[in-house]
């Protein structure tokens, strides 16, 4: 698994730019419409539940799959007071796309219909789940379960990319942090053999430090 730090000079900023100009700039470079992919590239951009997706039996995905359709990319904020009768929609609703026994070629106005929720309704199941503001790609009901990518760096990378938009610097700040000082098994037996190697051949402390942050550079899992 690779992981790579992108940026893209002169970015809107949520909060300094308006939504609107975001969701445009958005939607210039990333999607998760997989119509166009030929098969192999459409099929690792979906999202498969594994054991690592719930913490607890029944609590929701953790990567927050399946993700809603949407009539065209929007930020959602979370919603300030919560309401029990949103609560029982908002369950309903995900249960709805986790079954997934629906006609996925379904338009999203029908879809509101299948689910007895006006508009405003839908948004607002869809704001009680969410602790921060988040950017929800327009997506229809058969992309639900897919990863947004960029189709320019799916050309030339051609295997999955999971690429978003970053709406809080801090929270991807951190996430950042911990992959570029993760220390991994395979980095603590590779450093514990190094330290035997030189304690061996009495090669002097300076030396064994030097070998040290050069493996430590090379097994990183993250560049920028
Ligand atoms: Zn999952």
């Amino acid at each position: 698994m690779n992981h790579t730090l992108l940026w893209i000079e002169g970015a809107p900023v949520y909060g300094a730019e308006n939504n609107s100009q975001i969701e445009q700039f958005v939607d210039k470079y990333i999607t998760c419409n997989i119509d166009h992919l030929y098969s192999k590239l459409s099929k690792v951009h979906r999202h498969y539940h594994t054991k690592s997706c719930r913490k607890r039996k029944n609590s929701h995905c953790r990567y927050n799959f399946p993700v809603p359709p949407m009539r065209a990319t929007r930020i959602i904020e979370p919603l300030s007071l919560e309401d029990n009768v949103v609560v029982e929609k908002s369950k309903s609703l995900f249960a709805f796309l986790e079954q997934g026994e629906f006609d996925k070629l379904m338009s999203f106005d029908d879809f509101l219909t299948e689910l007895n929720l006006s508009e405003d309704e839908y948004i607002q199941a869809i704001q009680c789940t969410l602790k921060q503001p988040t950017i929800f790609l327009k997506r229809k009901l058969s992309h639900i379960w897919n990863n947004s990518f960029s189709k320019d760096m799916l050309v030339m990378w051609k295997a999955n990319t999971d690429v978003q938009y970053v709406l809080n610097a801090y929270a991807a700040t951190s996430y950042c942090t911990l992959y570029m000082t993760k220390v991994d098994k395979s980095m603590t037996s590779a450093f514990r053999r190094i330290r035997k190697e030189h304690e061996r051949s009495h090669i002097d402390a300076i030396q064994m430090i030097h070998t040290l942050g050069n493996t430590l550079l090379n097994l990183q899992q993250m560049s920028a």
